[in-house]
């Protein structure tokens, strides 16, 4: 294996953020198609959703170019990843691929963010890898909305995912896309299942990401406005912020009875956090993406396959992280527009 040398200086861009956290989209494939995140070009006369259009298998980095990346981009000081998609528990062979990015030296955490649906069976597989910490996504406790979300009957198996980790012991978060007129209606049950369960739960700002989303004005709700519904249940108190806790804003909510759970809100329209971001996304068709909502992207899997040297892909990792925008412009897009910013699909990106 190759070794590289320490890192002659951290990965700090112009505005003086520190890069330290990168995100895979191992795949753009999913077995759901949430309203806001995929095409559903085609579906059934009965409504379930066959498949839209996906990369070819050769159109995405192998295992082999990713952890070439990532050795790279470790290499230059980043100690974080993240594996998203698509859904990554739909990528054959990840479990190996997780094996193998905890060998590498210097990488300190790796953690998965999934729709829970291959949760069940990939649960005690993950955590022999070596996985400590889930991401869920799940943006209704209804099983009939949950289909309608998401294009697919698949309630129970996110759930029987949700208490299998549980049992295991992993650290959840469940992460809630805020809708009003889809969702609203839930947000207290939702923060009734942070204080009754062991999960964090953070609502998320609806974006208007993709040129198929389904992302309307209406739909939006604001963190602030979740706040006051939620507040029916307990006390909100914020935490100090504490690191490894991402974009999110940390409250711990306590019931008059005395009971307590953690919820958080990421606000990317609302209250954005560029200021902190300290991440790199590489998107599943392998390009290098410094901002979720800016499309400038390098296409690395060009580069490996026409022989780039290592002191060449480390260098565009760098320049990539020298040129991050300094922020987006969602609220004043927001302001003045009906719909998408950025035109990139949430499923390659990887949200
Ligand atoms: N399939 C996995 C999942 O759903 O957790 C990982 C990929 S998904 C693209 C990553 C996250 O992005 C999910 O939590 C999803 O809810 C969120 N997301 C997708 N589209 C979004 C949008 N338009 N606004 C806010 N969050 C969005
Ligand atoms: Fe699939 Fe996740 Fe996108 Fe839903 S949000 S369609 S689960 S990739």
């Amino acid at each position: 294996m190759t070794k590289y040398n320490s890192p002659a200086a951290l990965l700090i861009d112009q505005f003086s953020r520190t890069i330290t956290y990168l995100r895979l989209s191992l795949t753009d494939r999913c077995n759901l198609r949430c309203i806001y995140c995929m095409p559903r070009d085609d579906e059934d006369r009965d409504g379930q959703v066959k498949t839209g259009k996906f990369l070819n298998h050769s159109e995405l980095l192998s295992y082999e170019e990713l952890l070439h990346v990532v050795r790279l981009a470790v290499s230059q000081g980043m100690n974080k990843l993240r594996l998203t998609g698509g859904e990554p528990l739909v990528r054959r062979g990840i479990l190996d691929f997780i094996q193998q990015l905890f060998l590498l030296e210097g990488l300190t955490e790796v953690r998965l963010t999934t729709n829970g649906v291959l949760l069940e069976e990939y649960a005690q597989r993950l955590f022999n890898a070596g996985i400590r910490q889930l991401n869920v996504s799940l943006d209704t406790l209804v099983p009939e909305k949950f289909t309608k979300i998401t294009g697919k009957d698949r309630f129970s198996s996110v759930w029987d995912g949700l208490l299998e980790a549980k049992r295991l012991g992993f650290k959840i978060k469940v992460n809630v896309v805020a809708m009003k007129g889809v969702n609203d209606d839930e947000f207290i049950n939702f923060a009734r299942m942070a204080v009754e369960q062991p999960f964090q739960v953070r609502f998320i700002e609806f974006m208007p990401v993709g040129d198929k989303s389904t992302w309307q004005k209406d739909q939006f709700i604001s963190s602030e406005e979740i706040k006051v519904l939620i507040s029916e249940v307990g006390t909100l108190t914020p935490f100090r912020k504490s690191h490894g806790e991402g974009p999110a804003r940390m409250y711990e909510l306590q019931t008059p009875g005395g009971q307590k759970g953690s919820v958080g809100f990421i606000s990317p329209i609302s209250h954005h956090f560029c200021d902190q971001c300290n991440r790199l996304r590489l998107t599943s068709e392998g390009k290098l993406r410094a901002c979720l909502l800016n499309d400038r992207e390098t296409d690395l899997k060009i580069l490996l396959r026409g022989g780039a040297s290592d002191a060449e892909l480390i260098a565009i990792i760098r320049q990539t992280i020298i040129d991050k925008p300094q922020g987006h412009a969602l609220q004043k897009e927001f302001a003045v527009r009906e719909r998408q910013t950025c035109s990139g699909q949430m499923s390659r990106i990887g949200g």
